[in-house]
C-alpha cells in the first residue's frame, strides 16, 4: 500500500482562512498588520520565498513592505535597517532573510531586532521563548510549521516516540523543543549519532532535517511511521528533492511529506500567524 500524503497546501489554507479573519478583526481597530521583509542581494531561492511569502500574506490580510540592500552591503547598514525596522511602529514584524553571506554582520543583525518583531524566531529572546514555552519572541517558521503540518493532519503527538534528524538553531533544534511541548517522546541525531538507521526505524514519527539530499531510505524506515522530510535540494533538472528517498519511503511508511508542497507550504502560514500575533499584541 503506498503511504498517505501529508499535503501542506491543505493545512496552510486552513490556517490562512483563520488569519484573514483575525487581521479583519484588527481592520476594524484600524490595524493592518505588516511585515517587512529584509534582504541582501538577490539570490534566486531569497526571492522565490519572498514572493511565496508575500502571497500567503496577501491572502492572510498582512502588509508586506520589502527591503532589499545590496549584496555587498556593509555589517552597519544591515543593522542601520534592523534599527529602522525597530523603530517604525507601523512594521509588527521582521523577517531577515538568512543566511547572510557575511555570517558575523548576520548575528549582530539577529541580535539587534526587537523580540516582539522577531516572528522568524532568530533572537536570543526567542530561543529561550522556545525553551522555556514562556515569554516574548517566536519559534522558527519552519520548525513550527512541522508541528502546524502534524496537528493540522490530524496527528496526536502526545506520547509518540519522535526521532529528529538534524540539530541547526534553524530546525532540529526547535523542531525537538516543539515535539517536546507536544509531549512526544524525542530523540535527536546528529552527524557523531552512532546507528542513525537504527534510531529512525525505532521512531514513531521521524523529522529529517539534515539537508543531505537522499540521506534517508529503505534502511531507516518501518511500516507503520509518519515522515515529515524538511530537506530542499534542487536538482541539476531543477526537481526539488527532499533528504529522504521518496521513491523507498512511499511504499514502506504509513504517510509522508512530499517534496515540493510539504512543510514549505505551511511556513509561510506560520510566518503571517506570527506577522498577526504580534500585531495583536501590539493592539492590546
Ligand atoms: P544545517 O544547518 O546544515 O543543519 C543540518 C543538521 O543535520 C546538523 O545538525 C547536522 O549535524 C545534521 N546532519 C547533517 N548530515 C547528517 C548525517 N549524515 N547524519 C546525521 N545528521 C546529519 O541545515 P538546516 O538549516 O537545519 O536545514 C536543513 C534542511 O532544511 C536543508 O535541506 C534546508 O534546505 C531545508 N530547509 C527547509 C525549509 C522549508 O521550509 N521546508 C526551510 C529552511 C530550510 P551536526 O550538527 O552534527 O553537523
Amino acid at each position: 500500500m503506498m503511504a498517505e500524503l501529508l499535503k501542506g497546501a491543505a493545512v496552510a489554507a486552513a490556517m490562512t482562512a483563520e488569519l484573514a479573519a483575525r487581521s479583519a478583526a484588527l481592520a476594524e481597530l484600524g490595524v493592518t498588520p505588516t511585515l517587512a521583509i529584509l534582504r541582501v542581494g538577490e539570490r534566486a531561492d531569497d526571492l522565490a520565498y519572498e514572493r511565496a511569502a508575500a502571497r500567503r500574506c496577501e491572502r492572510a490580510g498582512v502588509a508586506v513592505q520589502t527591503l532589499a540592500l545590496p549584496e555587498d552591503c556593509s555589517a552597519g547598514q544591515l543593522l542601520a535597517a534592523i534599527e529602522a525596522v525597530n523603530a517604525d511602529a507601523g512594521i509588527d514584524g521582521c523577517l531577515l532573510l538568512r543566511p547572510l553571506p557575511d555570517r558575523t554582520a548576520e548575528a549582530a543583525a539577529c541580535a539587534a531586532l526587537r523580540p516582539e518583531k522577531d516572528v522568524d524566531g532568530m533572537t536570543a529572546a526567542s530561543q529561550s521563548f522556545v525553551y522555556s514555552g514562556a515569554g516574548v519572541g517566536f519559534a522558527p517558521c519552519t520548525a513550527e510549521a512541522v508541528v502546524a503540518l502534524l496537528e493540522g493532519s490530524g496527528v496526536d503527538l502526545s506520547g509518540l516516540r519522535a526521532t529528529v534528524v538534524g540539530r541547526s538553531p534553524v530546525i532540529g533544534r526547535p523542531v525537538a523543543m516543539l515535539l517536546l511541548q507536544k509531549n512526544a517522546t524525542v530523540t535527536v541525531c546528529h552527524t557523531r549519532t552512532k546507528d542513525l538507521a537504527a534510531r529512525c526505524r525505532e521512531a514513531e514519527l521521524l523529522v529529517v532535517a539534515a539537508g543531505r539530499e537522499g540521506l534517508i531510505g529503505a534502511e531507516s524506515l518501518a511500516p507503520g511511521q509518519i515522515v515529515v522530510d524538511v530537506g530542499i535540494h534542487a536538482g541539476p533538472d531543477g526537481a526539488l528533492r527532499g533528504d529522504v528517498r521518496f521513491d523507498e519511503a512511499e511504499g514502506i511508511v504509513k504517510a509522508i511529506t512530499p517534496v515540493p508542497g510539504g512543510v514549505g507550504a505551511v511556513t509561510t502560514a506560520v510566518l503571517a500567524r506570527h506577522v498577526i500575533e504580534a500585531a495583536e499584541r501590539n493592539a492590546k
